[in-house]
C-alpha cells in the first residue's frame, strides 16, 4: 500500500488500499428502517446476522453475498447512491466528500482498536437480528454513535 494512500481520490485506490480504508466500526452492518413516504432513515442497533457483535466484524466477509445477497457493495461509483444512509463517520463517505479521516481512524493511529475506544464502533451496542423479530426493530432505534 502506498504512503498516505487515504488522501488520494477513492478511484485511485487499489484493492488492498480500498479494503484498508474501512475503520471496522461496524455501523454499516446495523439494520435501518426507512420511511417509505418521507424517505427518512432510522438506525437500529439490530445487526445483520453475519456481524460478530463482540468484535464488530463481519463473520463471513469474503463470501457474505452467498449468505446475505442484499449486502451493499461499496465502490467509488456506488457511493453516491448510498450517501443518504451511510454512517456520518464512514471513511468511504468522508473521503468521497473530500473530508479528512478522523484522528481515531486505524490508518492514523496504527491501532485497529482505536475506533472502539473512541466510541465510534458498535461493540457493546449491536444485538443480533436473530434475537429480535423484525416487527420489533423500531423498539431499538438509536442515534449513531459519533465521538
Ligand atoms: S461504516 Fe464504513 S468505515 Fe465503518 S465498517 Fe462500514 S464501511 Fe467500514
Amino acid at each position: 500500500m502506498r504512503p498516505r494512500f487515504w488522501e488520494m481520490p477513492l478511484a485511485a485506490l487499489n484493492r488492498d488500499e480500498w479494503e484498508a480504508l474501512c475503520d471496522g466500526c461496524g455501523k454499516c452492518c446495523l439494520n435501518k428502517l426507512e420511511d417509505e413516504e418521507t424517505g427518512e432513515v432510522a438506525l437500529t442497533r439490530v445487526a445483520c446476522r453475519l456481524l460478530d457483535c463482540a468484535s464488530a466484524r463481519c463473520s463471513s466477509y469474503a463470501d457474505r453475498h452467498d449468505h446475505v445477497p442484499e449486502c451493499i457493495l461499496l465502490t467509488p461509483t456506488s457511493i453516491p447512491r448510498h450517501l443518504y444512509w451511510l454512517p456520518a463517520t464512514c471513511a468511504y463517505r468522508l473521503r468521497h466528500l473530500g473530508h479528512p479521516l478522523p484522528d481515531w481512524h486505524p490508518l492514523l493511529t496504527g491501532d485497529p482498536e482505536s475506533p472502539h475506544r473512541a466510541g465510534a464502533g458498535v461493540r457493546g451496542l449491536a444485538i443480533p437480528e436473530t434475537e429480535v423479530p423484525e416487527d420489533e426493530w423500531e423498539d431499538h432505534i438509536i442515534e449513531e454513535p459519533i465521538p
